[in-house]
Formats: C-alpha cells, structure tokens, sequence
C-alpha cells in the first residue's frame, strides 16, 4: 500500500513537472532573455523616443497643411498609418517578454485582448487633425482578422479618429500591404504613410536583405518627412528579421550570433 501511494505521488509530482516546463520555442535562452532590455527601456523611458515621436508628428502637420493648401484632386485625401508601434505602444507587451523570459508570441493575445495599449505620442493629435481637415485614416496593420474586436476597441479607447470596419484593415492572406493600400488607392488619394518598418510604406523592402534595404532607402531619401513618415522601433521589426535573413525559427542564441556578424568594427586583422 505504501508503495502504490508512493507511485502515485512520483506521478503526481512528474506530470506536474512537465505541464510546468515550457516548450523550448516559447522560453527565452537565458543567456538572451536581456537581449531587448536597452531597446524597450528606450521606447518606455527614453525622453528621446517621445521627442522623436513628436518631432515625426509635428512635421508631418506642417507637410499635411502644404498639401491641404495645394489644388484639389479628383479622390479625396488619405493618410494610411500603420497600428504597432506606429499609432499603439506595445511596449507592455515586449517589457513583460523580458521580465518573464519568453519570446513572441507568447502573451501576444492576452496583451491585444486588453485592449490597453496607450497611444504613441503625438499620434491621437495627429490624426485628428487630420480627421478635422476632411482627410480620412487607414489603419493597416498585420494583426490577425481573429484580434479585430479588441484592435478596435483599443483605437478608440486610445482616442484615434475615423475607427470603423472599413477604414480597419487587417492581415488576410500574407504579410505583404501592397494590395490593401492600392484598395484605399481606389478610392482616395494617399498623401502619407505613417510606419516603423519599411514595409509600412513600399512592397521593395520585403524579404530583402539588410544592404538592399539600406540601399532602396537611399534611393527614396526624398520622400521621408515628405509623404513617408517613420517612427523608431528599436525593439523589433523586419530591420531585425534581416539581420538572421527572416529565420524566425531560429533560437534567440542563434539569431543573437547571426546579428553579431553583421557588427562593423574599425579594427583590421
Ligand atoms: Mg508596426
């Protein structure tokens, strides 16, 4: 009898040990958990990642105002903004990634079912603006159909302009935006676009390289402050994706010693 109990104790005690152990894809290296820790302090505590955000905002009302004074067009005006990290802060999201060490996404729907990320600063201000002028606002984001309600939600919470069904626009079918923003190109003029990641503005940048992406921002230089407006995402994006060439599946180790190779240096051996 004694030992029975036993067995069913060790049992007990085994199955408990494996529900608490975590896939290996979810839980961070602990060697890497930290590896975020100066990008998400920046964007939470940095008074230079608000300034920015203002300083992409504020501009973009002076070139708003440029275009409003220009001479109507047949479509009616625009402005196409991306959600994370472009108009709501997830920052909540990648700070608690760090302290838990666990890796995306996980507690990436428990975050978006709060609804509760705040606005990036300058946004609401923005936006609204812009809403006052008569110019209607996209929002392009690849959340998944499945986060819509909350996504809404949130926007609104947070105070943006224009939220509704139609002016929402989801991931469907690949990550690619093109073919939403030539949707809104039917029907309006796009006078700006609003982003974090390169993506967030031309179909070029996907899937390419880091020395490409360099490259083919050289090459649209004149539109940034223009009709391209970015806002700084340290924390993650395709600017990182390339650095490990979009393997996401790779482990933090691994993805931490593909971005070691691209440092450049100054001494020669
Ligand atoms: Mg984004």
């Amino acid at each position: 009898m004694k030992n029975i109990f036993f067995y069913f104790l060790l049992i007990l005690f085994l199955s408990g040990c494996n529900s608490l152990t975590p896939s290996k894809s979810v839980v961070a290296d602990p060697d890497f958990s930290n590896e975020n820790i100066k990008a998400v302090l920046y964007m939470q505590k940095a008074a230079e990642y608000r300034a920015l955000c203002y300083q992409t905002f504020n501009s973009a009302q002076i070139m708003l105002d440029n275009y409003l004074r220009r001479m109507k067009v047949s479509k009616p005006y625009a402005i196409v903004v991306d959600i994370d990290e472009t108009v709501l802060d997830n920052s909540p999201h990648a700070a608690q990634s760090i302290l838990d060490a666990t890796l995306y996404p996980v507690g990436w729907a428990a975050w978006i079912g709060q609804a509760s990320a705040r606005a990036i600063p300058g946004a609401v201000e923005f936006l609204s603006y812009a809403d006052r002028q008569g110019v209607t606002v996209f929002y392009i984001s690849n959340r998944k159909e499945e986060f819509r309600n909350p996504t809404l939600q949130n926007l609104k919470l947070a105070g943006f302009p224009g939220v509704k069904e139609e002016t929402v626009l989801l991931r469907h079918d690949g990550n690619g935006k093109e073919p939403r923003r030539e949707k809104v190109g039917q029907t309006h003029e796009i006078i700006m676009l609003f982003g974090d990641n390169m993506n967030d503005f031309l179909p070029d940048f996907e899937q390419v390289p880091p020395a490409v992406r360099r490259a083919l921002t050289d090459q649209y230089r004149n539109e940034f402050g223009r009709r391209f407006f970015v806002l700084p995402n340290p924390s993650y994006g395709d600017w990182e994706g390339a650095l490990y060439d979009y393997n996401h599946s790779l482990t933090a180790r691994e993805k931490a010693e593909a971005k070691r190779k691209h440092l450049v240096g100054f001494k020669t051996e």
